[in-house]
């Protein structure tokens, strides 16, 4: 368990540097245009896509780790106290989560996809916002928000009912606690105050009985399940190329992607804000805003 936790702190904590120069801008969206024209090319998102709306990703100034790292796997499974407080921010970020709307980088990929020039989205988030705007294609790599799994006898709860099993038991609680927008994390939960958290009843398990009740999205110290990872390689040995989006690809789950593209000749695009992990190993390295670059890249393809 420790050895597990360790290694998903060193993943959280996980440094991107600069390793490789960026593409020129025009010449980036030339190639990235190219390529999709050659396509279908697969994509890689990551929280970049949703900064837009209003959820902050995990390694820009500002972001997620700024404010202290994710509880790992490891951390929630074996402390009361931990479930306690991931469920009472949780609790709070669900409603802000359900308020959010896709922005243009996601309609974008939507277009693209309808294009017949994407052939998927493996998307690293958990906002289930790639199917809201209305793309087909979406492997939700890391789970979603919508289910509850209890650790000690595997039932699994919608998160409606898991949520309206929290609210019966905090009746006046989203009430008591201000939220401000800038407290969302791209996990779905929010900062909350120690006596917050203190004042939060937590719910058991329906079937056993357990405390240990847990969003089923994959941690970090967790694996993202085998079927998820297989039908992502399936989709990536029917594209011609990968493009990732919107993520600094620091996490293995993501990166490993990459590193199959490369391994089958398939060339990779990375369109982000900042450095990633993938970087040296990119045909195209496009430095450059998430939703201004897709915005182009819909202009110069006349969709
Ligand atoms: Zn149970």
């Amino acid at each position: 368990m420790a050895l597990a936790h360790r290694s998903a702190v060193r993943s959280i904590e996980r440094v991107v540097r600069e390793t490789a120069d960026p593409t020129p801008p025009q010449e980036s969206l030339e190639q990235v245009a190219g390529l999709l024209r050659g396509g279908p090319a697969l994509v890689v998102t990551g929280a970049g896509v949703s900064t837009e709306s209003g959820i902050p990703d995990y390694r820009s100034p500002g972001g997620r780790l700024s404010k202290g790292r994710p509880m790992t796997y490891q951390e929630f499974a074996h402390s009361p106290a931990a479930v306690q407080r991931y469920w009472a921010r949780a609790f709070v970020g669900i409603q802000q989560m359900r308020a959010t709307t896709p922005n243009r980088a996601h309609f974008a990929l939507v277009e693209l996809e309808r294009a017949g020039m994407i052939s998927g989205i493996i998307t690293q988030n958990v906002d289930g916002l790639h199917t809201k705007a209305g793309s087909r294609n979406v492997i939700a790599l890391h789970g979603d928000m919508e289910h509850v799994v209890c650790l000690d006898c595997g039932f699994r709860e919608e998160r409606s009912l898991f949520d309206a099993r929290l609210h019966s038991a905090n009746p006046t609680y989203l009430q008591k606690v201000l939220v401000t927008d800038s407290m969302i994390n791209p996990d779905g939960d929010v900062e909350l105050p120690e006596e917050a958290v203190r004042d939060f009843t937590m719910v058991e398990c329906t079937r056993c009985g357990g405390w240990r009740m847990k969003p089923d999205v994959v941690y970090f110290g967790e694996n993202v399940p085998g079927e998820r990872r297989q039908t992502a390689g399936e989709w990536l040995d029917a594209s011609t190329s990968l493009v990732a989006v919107g993520t600094s690809l620091a996490v293995m789950s993501g990166y490993r992607l990459v590193l199959d593209a490369r391994a089958a000749g398939k060339p990779v695009a990375v369109i982000n804000g900042g450095p990633g992990r993938a970087d040296q190993k990119a045909a195209v390295l496009w430095r450059t805003d998430v939703g201004d670059a897709l915005d182009a890249l819909l202009d110069a393809l006349d969709l």
